[in-house]
């Protein structure tokens, strides 16, 4: 008895890597450019960032721009 329920403590909450950039993303909405803000399209990424091109899709096009091009090169041999 007393172990009904199955929340084990201290395993509730945030989980172990989930140092989100909170206080990042909180400076950049409270930026006046915030209307720019976007998410970076990376699809195991949730960066937001200021693009400095308007045609910038990743946080950083050298680590997440990378990744989506692997990411997509690969679900393209997945579909064949
Ligand atoms: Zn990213």
């Amino acid at each position: 008895m007393g172990e009904v329920g199955g929340v084990v403590e201290g395993q509730v909450g945030l989980g172990v890597g989930a140092a989100e950039p909170a206080e990042a993303v909180a400076e950049l909405l409270t930026d006046p450019r915030a209307g720019q803000v976007r998410e970076c399209e990376a699809p195991d990424c949730v960066l937001l960032f200021l693009p400095a091109h308007p045609r910038r899709r990743w946080c950083v096009a050298g680590v997440c721009g990378n990744r989506a091009r692997v990411a997509r090169y690969y679900a393209r041999y997945k579909d064949v």
